[in-house]
């Protein structure tokens, strides 16, 4: 802008009201944490192509307030972001006082509110910010490494494509056990309290799932210790990992409250993590 013409709209500012005054001094505000954020976004990037890992770099215009590049090797563009779980997230303005109040373990809703964002884009963010720590994270899991999975049922009451009424929290699936209204989380956690989560999918743990997610996640010197849910001893022996089952399922009522106990002792970190993620959720038997 002109200095002549910055001159008057300082003046004409003066004319503002208090509601328009305000409204001016978020909108500078949220500009400049977004110019942070994206710094930020290129400081850390190794620069390199997402594409081939070439570094031949060119300089090719700006987007969205990040650098595009063109990669000299495969001719694609990119940016500091492509190919991450954030590429393509919006409203970078917004993204460090969500994080932060993401690290003061927040619920989504309360860090949606914080933030100024809707409680389902707070919810989406929330699952991406976590991608890109294990996109980011040094080291898989090693030594003692339990796992345990939960089923979230009302998921759904967070997603756009709602196909059935909202159920409040608490409430109970229309069928009995573990159906597709669940979604299943899976928590690892070693004995140096680094943590992994999962969402598997929906209906039942599988072990193409433990393989998927779990298997990149983990050394294979890990000793894995578990509920005793067929899909883990699949994966371990699949794998060549060590595998503990602490509760080889019993049968009868007895095997069940046995399970039920010994699960709520191994699921510390999952009921944190739901907890902390302001859902109601549920822990078929
Ligand atoms: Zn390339």
């Amino acid at each position: 802008m002109e200095s002549r013409k910055f001159r008057q709209f300082i003046e004409q500012a003066a004319t503002l009201t208090l509601r328009q005054r305000t409204d001016l001094a978020a909108c500078l505000n949220s500009t400049s944490l977004r110019e942070q954020t994206c710094a930020l976004i290129e400081t850390t990037w190794r620069q390199a192509c997402p594409h081939c890992g070439s570094r031949r770099l060119q300089r090719h215009g700006q987007a969205h307030g990040l650098q595009r590049h063109r990669c000299v090797a495969c001719a694609r563009s990119c940016n500091a972001l492509t190919g991450t779980p954030l590429a393509r997230l919006r409203h970078r303005g917004k993204w460090l006082t969500y994080l932060d109040s993401m690290l003061h373990s927040n619920t989504v809703r309360r860090a949606a509110a914080l933030a100024g964002v809707h409680k389902n884009t707070s919810f989406r963010w929330r699952h991406r910010f976590l991608m890109q720590a294990r996109h980011d994270r040094v080291g898989p899991l090693s030594g003692i490494t339990e796992a345990d999975e939960t089923y979230l049922l009302e998921s759904q009451k967070e997603s756009r494509n709602m196909d059935r009424q909202p159920r409040r929290r608490g409430g109970s699936a229309r069928r009995r056990g573990i159906s597709r209204e669940h979604d299943c989380i899976l928590v690892a956690r070693d004995r140096s309290g680094r943590t992994v989560d999962f969402v598997t999918g929906r209906a039942p743990l599988r072990h193409a799932q433990l393989q998927r997610c779990l298997r990149p996640a983990v050394d294979s010197a890990i000793l894995l210790v578990t509920d005793g849910h067929a899909a883990y001893r699949v994966f371990a022996r699949v794998s060549g990992i060590a595998h503990h089952a602490l509760n080889p399922v019993g049968r009868g009522a007895g095997g069940r409250r046995a399970a039920r106990a010994k699960r709520q002792r191994l699921s510390q970190p999952v009921q944190a993590m739901a907890a902390w993620s302001g859902n109601a959720w549920t822990m078929p038997e």
